[in-house]
């Protein structure tokens, strides 16, 4: 006779609460309250997918009803008639619904009729509605009535990963489970187990690789493990990263590289043979977050890689390259990726929008120092009303001034003793606050701080982007909050007129700063250059060729222009 394939987590489910991966303070509980006999009414169990909600929903009702034991008991037997019955889902007196295929009412109303007949064989029945926030508004209120006054020997079990849909009236009717993702050193355990029993050639980098990427769901994991078994053997970690379109760990830690050293060339290169061979982009993106949170860990904990994500075989790599760069910078970096993963999501061009994030976090950095380079000069006082002079804050008065030196000045207790400075320069600051590029970019060429007290400011903005910029307010609330430490209600004023005046104004300091951006960055490049290598010409022209069509595609964004750039 053919065996017939049985899935790995059909053959591997549960069978009782001993074997329940990783839901520890729930199966003890729930065990307690069979060997008490205080078996409540309902319960909902809530939690991510394939975290053991149904598996537990079923070992409960063999529990309450196997035969092999007088009473409720926690080992259920599995060999009985009601186990087996329960187990492969024909048990009269234990009902599984799924409300996503029956939502309506008379589902509902049909299930509560019969939960009112005693059970058949079963000392329980035992009523299982999974996906339950699935249900209609009617249906959970027929369900309400019934959880009001419950029949006797009745259990509802509830099952959902998305409780904030079912109605609080519900939820205070049950006993509530929340079911953990899975602890990644309790999935790989599992996997070994498995993969033992069932002869897998698999090493445990591999296995290791599944646990992670299946982020705390057993069924998952146990899915692509039995994918991934399907491959010749050995099955090393290569093979699944190329099954499961990972990016490599070599390949993000020399990205992370470009990053640290500033060098676009570099990362544009990375970005677009990843691209090439099929990798996504939000992948890309997901695989630097992650770089960057390792390199956190491993500064703040002196070298301990056991926490990372990274795999052992890397972890030297990620070692060096966390001595080449302090906590603040990663952090910095870090707080750059906010908000770009959901832009790469909902857009139609995600390569683009990856390419402008990693450059945007290169350039960021240079506006501060360049913010920095300006405090870090005298400047004269004016009061609050004049208007705002730009020869105050032209930046040709910037002189060069080495990174070291930047460093030492510090930017955020500068700009408590300078809040009487003009109006034109705190708004820069504050949009230096803010984390979207995007944002950053809309503010500093179409809106101007006109007015600031101590607790609000008035900002004047051009007609056409008032909606944009009204859906953003919160996050210019916040970033007058770090600028000053305290909170400002922002006003927003439409103009009417045009503010061409302020455009050009903003644009041409803003594009004489771009330009100059690009002179300290090249002289910095050009210095690095020189130390490593003579091919210095082809790689700056490629560089500022990439910087060029990145500002250009930036301007276009804003239906701005390039007027001229270096
Ligand atoms: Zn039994």
């Amino acid at each position: 006779m053919i065996k017939t394939y049985e899935p790995l987590h059909h053959k591997y489910r549960p069978s009782s609460f001993d074997e329940l991966v990783g839901q520890g303070p729930i199966t003890s509980t729930l065990k307690q309250a069979l060997i008490s006999n205080r078996i409540a009414p309902a319960y909902i169990f809530t939690g991510p997918r394939g975290t053991g909600k149904t598996s537990s929903a079923r070992i409960f009702a063999k529990s309450l009803n196997c035969l092999k034991s007088e009473k409720a008991t926690t080992v259920p037997c599995g060999e009985c008639e009601l186990c087996k019955g329960i187990n492969s889902g024909n048990a009269l007196d234990v009902i599984e619904i799924d409300a996503a295929s029956n939502t309506g009412v008379e589902n509902i109303r049909e299930l509560i009729e019969r939960s009112r007949f005693a059970p058949a064989k079963a000392r329980w029945k035992v009523y299982v509605i999974d996906e339950c926030h699935m249900l209609s508004t009617a249906a959970f209120n027929a369900l309400l009535k019934t959880l009001e006054e419950p029949p006797r020997q009745v259990v509802f079990i509830l099952a959902t990963t998305d409780p904030q849909r079912v109605l609080p009236t519900i939820l205070s009717r049950c006993m509530r489970f929340d079911f953990r993702r899975i602890a990644l050193n309790d999935l790989e355990n599992h996997l070994m187990s498995i993969a033992k029993k069932e002869e897998i050639s698999i090493n445990k980098e591999a296995l290791s690789l599944i646990a992670k990427h299946s982020q705390g769901g057993l069924r998952d994991a146990e899915s692509l493990l039995d994918q991934v078994s399907l491959l010749p053997p050995p099955i090393t970690q290569l093979n699944i990263i190329n099954l499961i379109g990972a990016v490599p760990e070599e390949e993000l830690i020399t990205l992370a590289k470009s990053l640290i050293n500033k060098d676009p060339n570099s990362i544009l290169k990375i970005c677009n043979r990843l691209i090439n061979e099929g990798k996504e982009p939000i992948a890309i993106l997901q695989g630097i977050a992650s770089i960057l949170r390792d390199l956190v860990i491993t500064t703040v904990t002196n070298k301990q890689t056991n926490l990372c994500n990274i795999s052992q075989e890397n972890s030297e790599s990620l070692i060096d390259l966390a001595t080449s760069i302090n906590l603040s910078q990663i952090l910095k970096l870090q707080a750059k990726l906010k908000g770009s993963e959901n832009n790469i999501r909902n857009s139609n061009q995600p390569k683009l929008w990856l390419e402008i994030h990693l450059l945007g976090m290169l350039a960021d950095e240079d506006s501060k120092d360049n913010n920095r380079i300006k405090q870090s000069f005298p400047r004269t006082r004016i009061s609050d009303d004049s208007e705002p002079k730009d020869s105050d804050h032209k930046p040709e008065k910037i002189e060069p001034t080495t990174s070291k030196e930047l460093k030492k000045t510090n930017y955020k207790d500068d700009f408590k003793h300078n809040e009487d400075l003009n109006l034109a320069d705190i708004w820069k600051k504050v949009i230096a606050m803010l984390e979207l590029p995007s944002t950053k970019m809309l503010l500093s060429q179409q809106a101007k701080l006109i007015n600031l007290n101590s607790d609000s400011a008035e900002i004047v903005i051009s007609e056409k982007w008032i909606n944009m910029i009204q859906s953003r307010k919160n996050l210019i609330e916040d970033a007058f909050y770090k600028a000053r430490g305290s909170s400002t209600k922002v006003l927003l004023i439409q103009q009417k007129d045009n503010l061409s005046k302020l455009q050009k104004e903003n644009k041409k300091s803003q594009l004489i700063e771009q330009t100059n951006e690009l002179k300290v960055n090249k002289e910095l490049n050009k210095n690095n250059c020189e130390k490593k290598e003579k091919k210095i010409e082809p790689k700056i022209n490629l560089e500022t060729n990439s910087i060029d069509q990145k500002a250009k595609q930036f301007a276009d964004f804003f239906n701005g222009e390039i007027v001229d750039l270096e």
